[in-house]
This record gives C-alpha cells, structure tokens and sequence, in this order.
C-alpha cells in the first residue's frame, strides 16, 4: 500500500488557509458560546442524555466550518437556530407535562432501598453494578447496610440516604477486596450477604440459596458505621 503521508497530515495547506481557519475558528467558537448562552443552561456539570444530543448536534454543525472551505459559515448557523428552537420547545413541554419530561429525560431510579439492592435493577440496561460500587465508594460508603435509599438520577448522578448509626444492618461490602471473597459453598455459620440483591442473612455451613432472589453467592457481611 502506498500510502500518501503529506495528503494525511499536510493537504492543501498554505499561509492564507491557515489564516483563514483562524478566522473560521474564532468565529464558530464565538458562535457556540452565544447559542449555549441562548440556551439557558447555566453550567456543564452533568447533562441528561437529552442535552448530550443537543450538544453533539451543536458540536457536528460547529466543527466543519471551522477547517473545511467549502463550508460557509451561515448554513451553520441556520442548524444552531434550528437546534435552539427545538431545545426551546421541548424544554417548554417538558416543563408542562411531567410524562413527557419523563420521555425526554428518563426518570430517577431506585437503586438501593432499606440496605438492599431493589430486585430487578441488576437487569435494567442503565445500571452498571461496577459503577455504581465506585460511586458508592466515592462516598466512603462502606457497604449496602449504610445505606436506606439510593436513588439513580436522570443526570446520572446517585443521591444517598443513609441510615443513622443505630439503624445500620447488615449489608454487603463494596470494597474490592471484602467484595471478591465470594463463596458459593459457606464453609462456617455467619452472617452473609448476597452478591446478586444485597439480601443479607445468617447461613448455614454448605451450599444456600438466597430466599429473596434464588441466587447462590455469597460475600460475608458487616455492620460498621459510617465515620465520616
Ligand atoms: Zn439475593
């Protein structure tokens, strides 16, 4: 194969395209920064999935006429009037009707009620056991028993209710290395926690299958209380 470095990495390039992808570029950056000031969005902190749609479309009109020549400019900002409008309009009957917002936006999620994971959300598609174990851990959460309500937001951000000292129960931990001493066959009567739905119970020695979800791993439980 043979191939052309210089029509990779160089291409037409000269003086006055280079001046004139500056230009380009200070203009269309000027532009976006109006838009998402029109926009009403007051910060990028954590966007629904919604307004990652509308930034990708904002940022695919805005990138071409950038570099490219044979894009003028005002086609761009045509698709910028068009995207505001349509964000504009949605936001309004988002605002007016709690199902469509729903629809737009998706709906916060239980994740963790009464120190155990709600049956069911280990299927739902947009939960990530990994994740989730990591945000928990980002706020020194060190097992499912501290925890009375967890709640996954649209934005994806997870919003805890804990449990006061008194009221902590038994619950599974999720520190890797508490976490990845699984057992399918218990070995000495304890207190143990189900891997799968966070069930937490006294077992016997030998194999047990959990009485809430019917699976079978097994992590030993404990019972600190939150320190910080
Ligand atoms: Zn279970």
């Amino acid at each position: 194969m043979n191939l052309n470095w210089n029509e990779i990495f160089v291409g037409e390039l000269n003086i006055s395209y280079i001046t004139e992808i500056f230009i380009r570029t200070i203009i269309m950056f000027i532009l976006v920064l109006v838009i998402l000031r029109l926009s009403g969005k007051k910060g990028v902190r954590q966007l629904s999935l919604f307004e990652v749609a509308i930034i990708i479309a904002l940022g695919s009109a805005a990138g071409d006429p950038m570099f490219n020549q044979e894009n003028p400019i005002l086609p761009s900002v045509i698709v910028f009037a068009i995207i505001i409008i349509i964000y504009r309009i949605i936001t309004y009957f988002a605002s007016k009707s709690e199902k469509f917002e729903d629809l737009v936006e998706g709906e916060p999620l239980y994740v963790i009620e009464e120190g155990q994971f709600v049956l069911g959300i280990k299927n739902d598609h947009t939960f990530a056991k990994d994740e989730f174990f990591a945000e928990m851990r980002q706020e020194s959460i060190e097992h499912l028993g501290q925890v009375k309500t967890a709640i996954l937001e649209t934005t994806g951000n997870i919003s805890f209710y804990y449990f006061s000292d008194e009221e902590v129960v038994y619950g599974l931990p999720v520190l890797p290395k508490a976490y990845n001493k699984k057992l399918t066959t218990i070995v000495y009567e304890d207190m143990y926690s189900c891997t799968y739905c966070g069930n937490s119970t006294l077992l016997q020695k030998g194999p047990n299958d959990c009485k809430r979800c019917n699976h079978n791993e097994w992590v030993k439980a404990i019972k600190t209380v939150r320190t910080i």
